[in-house]
């Protein structure tokens, strides 16, 4: 993402900061101001830290820029979402979406470049995998969008499987929520994951953020036909994982549950999923499915979208 052999500062945690403010000579504050320049007043280049001396500014900029990047497309929707395509270098790109609801609006914000784990429903699966984004291509995704400023809420839902790409994942999550960062709650912060294991239960350990397990059937053979990930990492040790693990009160966990037309929305489902969560304090989202090419899946209609809701 930064131009020539620079390396972006934007996405270095404050520890990072920290060693490369020593590694240079600098004063052991100037790490401080660097986090106080990326996160807080945001600014796009290292001239603009005015606080930092002219010599040790160009100390910095010998070796580093900010390596910020606005979308090279942005398209809307008429219901009001938002589509942002953010270059990943070369011919990479990774997509962001805004999705206002009320007086939410949430960032659903890409991973990888493409993704590893192949899901029969989904076209970033048939696009294979291009490589994973670091910390800052993560969060310039929420910061570099027009509306930045209103966002409420942010989902690791788009491009990728976040989990596989866990250290830049809970690397962006410490720039958000860090206090020398944008000091975000991290109950505003949710990561959607298949369910990789032991990837989870470190991603549960390392954060407060809220989690959202891709489930889609109760039922575990059909669960691999739609997911082959799910020979790796069964939903059976996805949910012992979840079971033995304390959310407390306040930290979300939730299911996400795409609805496809006379395949996972039986009455059998619904009792299935019952059984299997019984005693788990959680939600499930259930997600209308947009036809993709190529694929016999089916788009549910309102009314069996509906009665299968009411049943569960
Ligand atoms: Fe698509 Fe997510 Fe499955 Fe990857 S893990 S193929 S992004 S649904």
């Amino acid at each position: 993402m930064t131009s020539m052999a620079k390396q972006a500062l934007y996405g270095k945690t404050l520890l990072e900061l920290q060693a490369i403010v020593d590694a240079h000579g600098l004063p052991p504050f100037t790490a401080r101001q660097l986090a106080q320049w990326l996160y807080k007043s945001e600014v796009w280049s290292i001239d603009e830290m005015t606080n930092i001396s002219k010599d040790n500014r160009s100390l910095l900029k010998a070796s580093f820029d900010v390596g910020r990047c606005s979308p090279v497309k942005v398209q809307t929707s008429v219901d009001g979402t938002r589509k942002y395509l953010f270059s990943a270098g070369g011919d990479k790109y990774v997509e962001t979406a805004t999705i206002p609801d009320q007086d939410r609006l949430t960032v659903c914000v890409s991973t990888q470049v493409g993704c590893k784990m192949g899901c029969l429903f989904c076209m970033t699966g048939k696009q294979g995998f291009g490589g994973q984004l670091s910390a800052g291509e993560i969060v310039n995704q929420i910061r570099s969008i027009d509306n930045a400023a209103g966002v409420t809420n942010i989902v690791y839902m788009g491009m990728g499987e976040p989990l596989d790409n866990l250290n830049e994942v809970l690397r962006s999550i410490d720039i958000l929520t860090a206090e020398w960062g944008y000091a975000m709650s991290p109950r505003r912060i949710t990561v959607s994951t298949i369910g990789v294991l032991p990837a989870m239960k470190t991603f549960l350990d390392a954060c407060e953020c809220g989690l959202a397990i891709s489930m889609h059937t109760p039922f575990e053979k059909e669960r691999q036909q739609l997911m082959p990930a799910q020979m790796a990492w069964p939903l059976s040790r996805v949910l012992k994982e979840v079971r033995g693990f304390d959310f407390g009160r306040q930290r979300k966990l939730s299911f996400e549950y795409i609805v496809f037309a006379g395949l996972n929305d039986t009455p059998a489902h619904v009792k299935e999923l019952a059984r299997i969560l019984n005693g788990i304090r959680s939600h499930i989202n259930l997600i209308r499915f947009h036809a993709i090419p190529n694929s016999p899946l089916q788009t549910t209609d309102e009314g069996r979208l509906q009665q299968f809701k009411d049943a569960l």
